[in-house]
């Protein structure tokens, strides 16, 4: 198996940033660039782009910034050049597991859980999804507090 592309779905959770610290040494290891894709639902976008002053351009490159600050914390050593930094809109694992097969993603890391699961759930609906519709493999990490 080559890894040379990893995909991070982020939903900015502890979970996500774990995701991301584990994709950026596996990142290393095999000389692989890296993709953090963050998906906003439909409601979500159109709430965003409904405040004023706020067009699309705009909410992709604030979410764009928040992704950066959050591979500069977990991933500092991930040179820039190997990072993309994605957002689209639809129903999250739908389009993770689109993103996945349309560019070739070898391999998919995301938390167990996100920002609004239930802990006594094995597992959360969009990594569930994500499994669920595709083949690459799936790296599922948890314990956000546990590693050192
Ligand atoms: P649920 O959303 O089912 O109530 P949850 O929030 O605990 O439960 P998930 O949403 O499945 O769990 O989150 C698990 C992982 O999926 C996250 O750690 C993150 O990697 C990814 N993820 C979740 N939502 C998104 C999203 N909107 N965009 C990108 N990745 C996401
Ligand atoms: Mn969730």
């Amino acid at each position: 198996m080559t890894i040379k592309h990893i995909l991070v779905p982020t939903d900015f959770s502890p979970f996500s940033d774990l995701a991301l610290r584990v994709a950026s040494s596996l990142q290393e290891k095999f000389n692989a660039k890296v993709t953090v894709l963050h998906v906003l639902t439909p409601l979500e976008a159109d709430t965003l782009t409904a405040q004023p002053g706020n067009p699309w351009e705009n909410v992709v490159l604030r979410i764009q910034n928040t992704m950066a600050e959050e591979v500069e914390k977990n991933a500092p050593s991930l040179s820039k050049e190997l990072v993309n930094l994605e957002v689209v809109v639809g129903e999250p694992a739908e389009e993770i597991a689109r993103f996945a097969e349309e560019n070739g993603v070898d391999l998919i890391v995301m938390g167990t859980h996100g920002r609004t699961g239930l802990a006594g759930i094995l597992l959360g609906s969009v990594t569930m999804g994500v499994i669920r519709r595709t083949c690459i493999p799936v790296m599922v990490v948890k314990c956000p507090e546990g590693l050192k």
